[in-house]
Order: C-alpha cells, then structure tokens, then sequence
C-alpha cells in the first residue's frame, strides 16, 4: 500500500469480523454501535463491512495511524499494538 511518499505493508487483518462487533468498547467508535455492540455497517452474512470503501477514518488502521500516530511511533509498534487488540479480542476476552 502506498501513501503518499510513505509506504506501509498491510496490517495482517485476518477479518475475523470481531472488532466490528465491539465498537461499544472504544469511545471512538461507539457512534457506529447498532444497539448491542456491533457496528451498524456490519453485515453478519458475509462478515465485513457494508461501507467498506466509505467506512469511516476510525476505521482505517493506515489512515488513523498517519493522523494520529506517525509522530509518536513507527509502523510496526503500531501494528504490533493493534494486533494485541485483535488478540484480545479473539481470545474471547470480552463479551
Ligand atoms: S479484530 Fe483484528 S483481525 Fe479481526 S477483523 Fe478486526 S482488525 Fe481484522
Ligand atoms: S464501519 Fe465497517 S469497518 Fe467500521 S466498524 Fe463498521 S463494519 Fe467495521
């Protein structure tokens, strides 16, 4: 993936599908929350999001990270904290 003069490997997303059924559990992405934690755009059929290419900037790992983080950490410290949350997340940690 490219962005800009930036160039990011992909993050290692397995589209498990559980952080769009969790959006309660970030103050961020709690306006997307259908009523019981999964997100409103999430489509259980095919497990991915309905708005993929419209899906809001939270949503986009590269794009949060050159807003947010690009000054604090490198690509991959920031890939390795969001894999830690996927972990978490799919070692049924929370409900
Ligand atoms: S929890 Fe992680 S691996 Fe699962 S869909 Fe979300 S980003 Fe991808
Ligand atoms: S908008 Fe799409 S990518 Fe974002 S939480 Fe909802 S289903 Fe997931």
């Amino acid at each position: 993936m490219s962005c800009g003069q930036r160039s990011l490997t992909s993050f290692p997303c397995s589209q498990c599908g559980l952080c769009c059924q969790h959006v309660q559990l970030a103050p961020e992405t709690r306006f997307l929350d259908r009523g019981d934690g999964t997100c409103r755009h999430y489509d259980v059929a095919s497990k991915g999001c309905s708005i993929y290419m419209e899906r809001p900037d939270i949503c986009r790992v590269d794009r949060q990270y050159l807003m947010n983080y690009a000054q604090q950490y490198s690509w991959d410290e920031f890939v390795a904290v969001n894999v830690k949350a996927c972990e978490f997340l799919q070692a049924g940690q929370v409900g």
